[in-house]
């Protein structure tokens, strides 16, 4: 099998230079591609009805013979071309008709049978059948298969190019599955799997063929993933003489809850007694106070000497992490520095070089952060924030700065438990399951359009109240000419201003195209209350903290993944002040107001992770393709039980060859390197 992703496309019967072209464009270069270009779906064809009982305007299958030659003729007007026959089954008649189809002659031939699949109608003129696919008898199947397509490229070329592609298949394949793997699963050779995935005869051999397949490739999945992370276990942590934590405690304003401080003490043993750098997952719940304990974790970390690399996702996050550690840690000695991708090179340069030199002990930044000139002289400690957002390369990338450092990955919850069993794998895990005292439930309310102004001066009265807010809209094109009445956020701000009511009240805009230093400013002005009402595109849904704001209003709320809706409604409740979401939305449709009413019945990040999978599938999980994770071919990985199921057999492996170096294993190794390497990771040596 290995060998057909070595061979060209082209070098498939019927498929020259322009049908290539049109393959490729479907990501499919060589044979062994094509061999993984699975059905979205199949016509069964494995029941066939006879004429006279088959259902009207339904997909049926008939075997039937054609008794005479097409006659062609052409429709007045648009010349359309249209052959015409009549086909029998021992029940009745049905007329065929194809248009445009000039070969259709010389495919189905005078007294011959065949399967033909398509709805029956029935007209003045008797039953008819309009283009049906057809199928000779002898061929056999009797489910078929339905590719995703691309223009110029139709299911039969398709269907036929698989057909040829697996005619190459040797008779015996190396199955990366090892034999006693597969007798213990319960699994089909990979011959038979790729043979029925494509061509199965009935549903239970796709069936079979199918859970292979999956089987396959989330083992593959786990596995590269966890041999990844365990990369970073060979060695000896750098091990803390002391704990500070105590010392810290006395910089806060408040007091840990106790949920910050076991998860503190948990990180502090990993540094201090084990044998291994610290691997850990905080996941806490928006609002739940990560970056207090990642400030008191790096306090202990600097006062034993060594430097800490914060990493977070936007530039936003990072001047705001940056600003309250530099507040945390005044007069205590200890250096921050701020690196982001927005800095002049001038003084991107004079901060590396601080960083080399060890002159400071803590820098928080962006994905500048990660370029090669960026060296520390003793970084034990590396962090990142909102972990979604960041890929398992990156994230190595950023420990290879060190000798090794330990490693802290913050999260908020909404991930769903079983993309995270996934993602976060062998991570240990803490979780600040207590939110800090005094916060108070957010009231989730949804509205239509039309009590907006209703909405807008329960905004108005709350900021004449001191309070301040933010409007979030949907992310519209530039130019775009608002097509259901959308609104950017820069015509909203425009909009507000010019009611009367609002005239007074300083408003300010945020969006992604801003350059830094203006998102910067205007961030500042809101944190400051210069600032009342912050309209804004999605930029602010990671991880911003501003106390003093106690309504987001969302508008075109149903446009939002839930999770999504989630971490902004987070954005408030920080404070001791009540605090409002409103969702407002005109969209009536079952699925739009089954989600909202999710988001009113329930705070739990964990829970709302879960409906929006099972909603919305697991690709919109991570916006942007930044995961990590290589494209699935077969698996879904909103399936926990497939997930639970390929776990234990994980498990199983590396338990008996933690380094998967046994000879059982090649094919297995063979086929992590080809998932990733895909993804541009350098995986497996
Ligand atoms: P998240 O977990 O979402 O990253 P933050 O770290 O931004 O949350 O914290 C949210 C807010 O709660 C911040 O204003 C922070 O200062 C405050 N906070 C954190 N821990 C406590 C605590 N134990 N008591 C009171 N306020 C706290
Ligand atoms: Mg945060």
């Amino acid at each position: 099998m290995a060998s057909l992703f070595n061979k060209k496309i082209e070098e498939l019967k019927g498929v020259g230079e322009k049908r290539a072209e049109k393959f490729n464009r479907l990501g499919i270069f060589s044979v062994g591609d094509l061999l993984m270009y699975y059905p979205r779906d199949y016509e069964d064809w494995s029941q066939t009805t006879l004429i006279e009982d088959a259902p009207f305007e339904e997909n049926v299958c008939i075997k039937a013979t054609i008794r005479s030659p097409f006659q062609v003729n052409f429709s007045r007007g648009k010349g359309t071309m249209i052959c015409k026959t009549v086909a029998f089954d021992e029940s009745g008649a049905v007329s065929l008709i194809y248009f445009n189809n000039r070969f259709i002659s010389n495919m189905l031939h005078t007294n011959e049978t065949y399967f033909f699949f398509g709805k029956i109608t029935k007209t003045l003129n008797g039953l008819q059948m309009i283009s049906p696919t057809f199928s000779k008898i002898a061929d056999g199947t009797s489910m078929h298969p339905i590719y995703p397509l691309t223009a110029g490229l139709p299911n039969r070329i398709v269907s036929n190019a698989v057909d040829s592609a697996i005619k190459m298949l040797p008779e015996k394949i190396n199955d990366p599955l090892p034999q006693w793997l597969r007798d213990r699963y319960n699994l089909q050779g990979l011959g038979y799997a790729i043979r029925k995935i494509h061509f199965p005869s009935n549903s239970d051999e796709l069936f079979v063929a199918k859970r292979r397949l999956v089987f396959e490739e989330l083992l593959i999945l786990n596995l590269g993933l966890r041999y990844l992370r365990s990369n970073t276990r060979e060695e000896n942590g750098i091990l803390l003489k002391k704990n500070y934590t105590d010392k810290f405690k006395s910089l806060l304003p408040f007091e840990f809850t106790n949920a910050q401080s076991k998860v503190v003490n948990e990180c502090l043993s990993d540094m201090t007694d084990k044998r291994f750098p610290m691997n850990r997952l905080v996941q806490g719940d928006v609002g739940s106070g990560k970056t207090a304990v990642a400030a008191a974790v790096s306090y202990s970390v600097i006062k034993n000497g060594f430097q800490v690399a914060f990493m977070v996702p936007t530039e936003i996050l990072a001047q705001q992490h940056y600003a309250s550690i530099s507040a945390l840690f005044a007069g205590t000695g200890i250096t921050v520095e701020l690196l982001t991708g927005s800095l002049t090179a001038k003084n991107k340069k004079q901060v590396r070089t601080r960083l080399a030199s060890g002159e400071t002990d803590i820098v928080i930044g962006t994905h500048a952060l990660l370029t090669e000139d960026t060296e520390f002289k003793n970084l034990a400690l590396a962090i990142t924030d909102e972990q979604h957002r960041f890929g398992v390369s990156q994230r190595s990338a950023l420990l290879s700065k060190g000798n090794h450092p330990h490693l802290l990955v913050m999260s908020a919850t909404p991930i769903p438990r079983t993309l995270g069993l996934i993602i976060y794998g062998d991570l240990d895990i803490s979780v600040i399951d207590e939110l800090p005292p005094g916060r108070q439930v957010i009231d989730t309310l949804v509205i239509d359009t039309k009590k907006r102004i209703r909405a807008l001066s329960f905004i108005k009265k709350n900021i004449m109240e001191g309070r301040q807010c933010y409007i979030v809209c949907p992310l519209v094109e530039e130019g775009e000419n608002s097509p259901d009445g959308l609104l950017s956020a820069e015509q909203y701000a425009q909009t507000l201003m010019q009611i009367d009511d609002y005239k007074n009240i300083p408003i300010g805009i945020l969006h992604g195209k801003m350059k830094p230093s203006g998102k910067e400013a205007v961030m500042t002005d809101f944190k400051n209350g210069e600032i009342k009402i912050l309209v804004s595109t999605t930029v602010i849904e990671v991880g911003v903290d501003v106390p003093n704001a106690n309504i987001i209003m969302i508008e075109n709320a149903d446009r939002f993944g839930l999770s999504q809706l989630h971490q902004l409604r987070g954005r408030v409740g920080r404070g001791s002040e009540k605090s409002y979401c409103i969702l407002v939305s005109d969209n009536n449709s079952p699925e739009a107001t089954q989600r909202l009413k999710t988001m009113k019945s329930t705070s739990n990040g964990f829970k709302i992770a879960d409906e929006d999978l099972k909603l919305r599938g697991p690709g919109d999980f991570f916006g942007e393709k930044q995961h990590g994770l290589p494209e699935l071919k077969i698996a879904n990985l909103s399936n926990t039980d497939d997930i639970s199921e390929t776990q234990q057999c994980v498990k199983e492996i590396l338990e008996k060859s933690p380094d998967l170096q046994g000879d059982d294993l090649k094919g297995i190794r063979a086929e992590i390197k080809r998932l990733f390497n895909k993804t541009g990771g350098t995986l497996l040596n």
